[in-house]
């Protein structure tokens, strides 16, 4: 609806359509509550299963466990399904569940600014103002490629691009390659880039811990037993949910659980490297889980190539070779000459640039709270910010279990404020600071102990700032659900708008 200056009044605005935005507008609907757009500044949905088309590219949580549980699908063709195949269940939940009206595609974010008068946030947008009693932040975590500080990137003579960043138009076939990072990404690239590629130099910083994946297609005969009989589905993500929560245990460094799992990656290691040297090289100098165990059968495999090198130290420097050719120079000296660099290097996580445009009471910019790292009550609403829901931001990550359960549990959260809104007749929530603090009390003492505080690396789980664990929930997923069951409003101060 506009109001006639060309702004359009909706009652809640998500912004970024993947998972969480999807998700959110699915809850919405479902409810009955039809006033709502989803803006995304990309021209598709799919968030980080749109973005990355690396080679390889797929899910390392089981597909029936990573997909909503209020839209379950019986065609998953395998048990990690490729990214491709994730797009397109996304693109159906959006065409299916009726979101196409809602969606504002190539719309990105300017700025949004909370109005004390009325009550309301004003977005304005690259097509047009709307204004919004809610505001739901669903702009994902790992969606701002991170390049590293590689002197001289600019005057690498070849090609180079951020995994996230594929450029399919430069044929790796007969090319030398530079794969810079050994995280998820990577080792999902290496195996794929090997097979094109004349020779391949991995940059190790550190080396991760490596579990096999053990994927496979899904028979025939099993995937007809999911269509006919939806329990089956249900019953096998149950069972999926459980073995993956059962992990927590060695994420908090109890024993035998903690030893255990090293234990599987360092035979998993042994079984599948035979040189002692390279195996020293891949053997990690941190505890297991501290930074995101890696879900790989081919990965081992692929690094014993006869045209595949690692490289032990990071990607330091473009400097000129003999003849005047540049080469990518590593920290340990060792210099090669190659024609593509792909940087699988990560993301910004800890400092999400959308903060930077949000602008709550007294015109508080989010950037400015969140300047000694991500915080917010329930993991979901920041104090100052009133009606702003944050999904999938800070501490709501998972490192054992899939992301999507969270979401679900977020999305919950924010319709029981909602619901907790309309019923009241107050026209805003502002979460207490004393609620966010206490929170994040909470979560300080639940991280102390656990792998990723003690665990001897740095990861994108921990403010690079203060060290705190700001990206992950970490405890389990049932005890994110449970925390956030209710909604409790003596938890918020509730505003009424000064324009009556
Ligand atoms: P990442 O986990 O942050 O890994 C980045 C890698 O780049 C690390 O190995 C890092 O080394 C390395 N690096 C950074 N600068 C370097 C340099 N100058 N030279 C050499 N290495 C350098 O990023 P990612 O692999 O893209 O994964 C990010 C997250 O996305 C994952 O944690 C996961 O949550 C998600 N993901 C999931 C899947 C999936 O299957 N579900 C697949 C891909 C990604 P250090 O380790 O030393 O920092």
């Amino acid at each position: 609806m506009s109001d006639g200056r060309g702004t359009t009044a909706v009652d809640v605005l998500i912004v970024g359509a993947g998972f969480a935005g999807i998700g959110m507008g699915i809850q919405l609907i479902r409810r009955g509550r039809d006033s709502f757009v989803i803006i995304e500044q990309a021209d598709d949905v799919g968030g980080t299963w749109r973005d990355n088309r690396y080679p390889g590219v797929s899910c390392d949580i089981p597909s029936h466990l990573y997909s909503f549980s209020f839209r379950p699908n019986p065609e998953w063709s395998r048990v990690f399904a490729e990214g491709r195949e994730i797009h397109a269940y996304l693109r159906a939940c959006v065409r299916e569940e009726g979101l196409d009206d809602h969606l504002r595609l190539n719309c990105a974010l300017s700025q949004a600014q909370w109005n004390e008068d009325d009550a309301r946030w004003l977005v304005r947008t690259t097509r047009g103002d709307f204004s919004a009693a809610s505001l739901v932040i669903a702009t994902g975590r790992l969606s701002e490629p991170k390049v590293p500080l590689i002197k001289n990137l600019d005057a690498f003579g070849g090609r180079w691009w951020h995994s996230a960043r594929w450029n399919a138009k430069v044929s790796l076939v007969g090319k030398r390659i530079g794969l810079v990072g050994t995280g998820a990404s990577a080792i999902q690239i290496l195996p794929r880039l090997a097979t094109e590629a004349s020779e391949v130099v991995v940059f190790q910083r550190s080396a991760p811990y490596v579990l096999p994946r053990g994927d496979r297609e899904y028979s025939r005969e099993e995937m007809e037993r999911f269509a006919a009989d939806p329990g089956t589905v249900t019953a096998l993500r149950d069972e999926l949910f459980a073995e993956a929560e059962r992990n927590i245990g060695a994420r908090q460094r109890r024993h035998p659980d903690i030893d255990l799992l090293r234990q599987r990656a360092l035979d998993h290691l042994t079984g599948s490297v035979h040189d002692a040297g390279l195996r020293g090289l891949l053997t990690p100098e941190y505890e297991i889980g501290c930074k995101r165990i890696l879900f790989s059968d081919d990965y081992y495999a692929a690094l014993q190539f006869g045209h595949v090198r690692l490289e032990p130290t990071p990607l330091n420097r473009i400097a000129d070779g003999s003849g005047g050719k540049r080469v990518a120079v590593a920290a340990g000296g060792n210099s090669y000459a190659l024609d593509v660099l792909v940087l699988a290097t990560g993301f910004n996580s800890t400092r999400p640039s959308i903060a930077g445009h949000i602008r709550g009471r007294q015109s508080r910019l989010l950037a400015d709270e969140w300047s000694n790292g991500m915080a917010a009550h329930a993991s979901t609403t920041v104090h100052g910010f009133p009606n702003m829901y944050v999904l999938d931001g800070p501490n709501a990550a998972l490192g054992h279990n899939s992301a999507i359960y969270m979401i679900e549990t977020q999305v919950g959260y924010v319709l029981g404020a909602l619901d907790h809104l309309a019923a009241s007749g107050a026209d805003a929530l502002d979460v207490t600071s004393e609620a966010v603090h206490s929170y994040m009390r909470d979560i300080d003492e639940m991280a102390q102990d656990t792998v990723w505080v003690q665990g001897g690396c740095t990861s994108w789980y921990r403010d690079e700032r203060t060290g705190r664990v700001t990206l992950l929930w970490p405890d389990s997923a049932t005890s994110f659900r449970e925390r956030l069951a209710t909604f409790v409003p003596a938890s918020y101060e509730h505003l009424l708008r000064r324009r009556r």
